[in-house]
């Protein structure tokens, strides 16, 4: 028998937790960070106590109580016996890895809290972004998913607290197997980037205690990967081989994408299997129809000729197919895009797997823009890629003084820069961005748009509020592609892969499949938290 036991992604988009046990031997398809639940206990400044290691996490039910899988230098002795009584309370010791979809981070984020014995499989994009990301941002210690600090007893001078005081420790790295390639199959220009230490070391070259990639084959189960089109790179399926057949989890996916293919070959490969069960996204279900990015393309295009001054684009971080979108548009209208140093960090090592990314080195429209630091000594990663690309380097002085030449690639989070680039009233302020629940961080509108009048640019695709909810205005719509299949779609592979059972997760309408698929052949299931569904 098969057990499958949903501990995240039910009635709410993104935290996907899934365990899968199958004769003694057991998976997680993804370990997501709970954004959802996680804004229901903190914000900004009340963030769960990287000095009490797992016990916040536990308490406030963004983990599950599963002992034996947690790193072990987050554990104290007594952490355990306040659990023992919760109903979810287990003991797992067979846990063989975790199947990763993508490296958004309410899919990736919890692997931070995993014992790094529990290997991480995925695409070798997957991979490489997950370490972009560290290597590049702020990851805070519950959203270290390629490499974590280890903690350790250090408390010097007196300090009587129990917590845990990181010292002076290497980093360590995940084992991280790859589904998609493996050493032997990577072209050229990758050995040449397996041979640059990306992997192996961090921005600060030594203190990282790095774990070589693997192959997936090593698994305890037969494992299918497929690749599908979402809104980020390397986005993938799984396929299990269990006792009680395949089990198929589609991760995020989407039709309306560049690699549109992908997800359809994904749909043909998983019917032959004829599977048990199919775990199925529903992000939006609600929806009739999609924006695809040729559209977004075509609208931005229209709205960025026509504007006069500088122009800023808004859209989702790490995704490379929206900036390559406006980089197109920048070719078409002969202007410059700036992007920020963590998409140029992102780009770069994309480059290195996949040659039709385009080289920041030789494109005429790409250059780097370089925030206001206050720092002399910024990051070393930061000052590695200015140093690599010191003539396509911009400052706030050069958009300042020619701001038609520019498209800008911001966020509401980078606006704090506008006080020295000054825009001119009128510039264009492009929103390609309108899937607030899915953001990593929500995007306060309000005060979005009081940036915007103070500095009197033009809103363009942008929520408004209208009788207490934001909409964008209808004829400003088609500026963003969603990285999720619309409800037709989402039926449609339902249909086409036909397993005896559909489970849905990541949704908050999981009803929708049972309404629509009645009279299908097909059983649909609605997981409920932390209970086991034999399959
Ligand atoms: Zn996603």
């Amino acid at each position: 028998m098969t057990a499958l036991t949903f501990y995240g992604g039910i009635n709410e988009i993104g935290g996907n937790k899934v365990l899968l046990e199958d004769g003694g031997r057991a998976l997680l398809l993804d370990f997501g960070f709970p954004y959802k639940r996680h804004k229901l206990f903190y914000e900004e400044y009340l963030k769960p106590r990287s000095g009490a290691g797992l016990l916040d996490p536990l308490t406030m039910g963004l983990l599950p109580p599963l002992e034996g899988i947690y790193r072990e230098d987050l554990e104290t002795a007594a952490l355990w016996r306040g659990f023992r009584d919760n109903p979810l309370y287990r003991r797992l010791d067979n846990v063989g890895g975790i199947l990763l979809s993508h490296a958004h981070l309410d899919h990736s984020g919890h692997i931070s809290f995993l014992r790094n014995t529990i290997p991480v499989y995925s695409t070798a994009i997957t991979a490489f972004i997950t370490k972009a990301i560290q290597d590049s941002g702020k990851s805070d210690f519950d959203q270290q998913v390629c490499y974590f600090n280890p903690a350790a007893f250090d408390c010097p001078g007196g300090w009587k607290q129990t917590a845990f005081i990181s010292g002076n420790v290497a980093k360590q790295q995940r084992q991280f197997c790859i589904a998609d390639m493996t050493r032997d199959d990577l072209s050229a220009s990758a050995m040449q980037f397996w041979s640059s230490g990306f992997w192996e070391k961090t921005p600060r070259q030594k203190e990282l205690v790095s774990c070589p990639l693997l192959s997936h084959t090593n698994c305890a189960f037969n494992l299918r990967c497929f690749p599908v089109d979402h809104s980020i790179p390397g986005a993938c399926a799984w396929g299990i081989e269990t006792n009680s057949g395949w089990v198929i989890y589609s991760g995020d996916l989407r039709f309306h994408g560049k690699r549109a293919g992908l997800t359809r070959r994904f749909v043909d490969e998983a019917a032959k299997l004829k599977p048990r069960a199919l775990i199925l996204e529903g992000t939006n279900v609600g929806r009739e129809t999609n924006v695809a990015e040729h559209e977004v393309y075509e609208n931005a295009l229209r709205a960025i000729a026509s504007s006069k001054g500088l122009v800023i684009a808004d859209f989702p971080a790490r995704d490379m197919d929206r900036l390559l979108t406006f980089l197109q548009i920048a070719r078409d209208t002969g202007k410059k895009l700036a992007i920020l140093p963590k998409d140029a960090y992102l780009l770069k090592t994309m480059r290195l797997l996949d040659p039709a990314i385009p080289d920041i080195a030789e494109d005429k429209n790409l250059v780097i823009y370089q925030e206001t630091v206050a720092s002399k000594y910024p990051g070393l990663w930061l000052r590695n890629l200015f140093q690599e690309y010191e003539s396509k380097t911009v400052l706030a002085n050069d958009i300042s003084s020619s701001q038609d030449q520019f498209i800008l690639c911001f966020s509401f989070f980078d606006l704090n820069e506008l006080p020295s680039i000054r825009p001119k009233p009128g510039s264009l302020y492009l929103f390609s961005s309108s899937e607030p629940h899915d953001e990593e961080q929500e995007i306060d509108f309000r005060r979005l748009h009081r940036w915007l009048r103070h500095f009197e640019l033009k809103p363009v695709g942008l929520p408004v509020e209208k009788d207490g909810e934001w909409q964008i205005p209808d004829e400003e719509r088609g500026l963003h592609a969603s990285g999720h299949a619309c409800g037709p779609d989402l039926l449609d592979i339902a249909r086409k892969i036909k397993a005896e059972i559909l489970i849905p997760v990541h949704s908050e309408q999981p009803g929708f499949y049972a309404e629509h698929l009645e009279n299908s052949g097909i059983r649909v299931i609605l997981p409920a938290p932390g209970k086991t569904i034999q399959i």
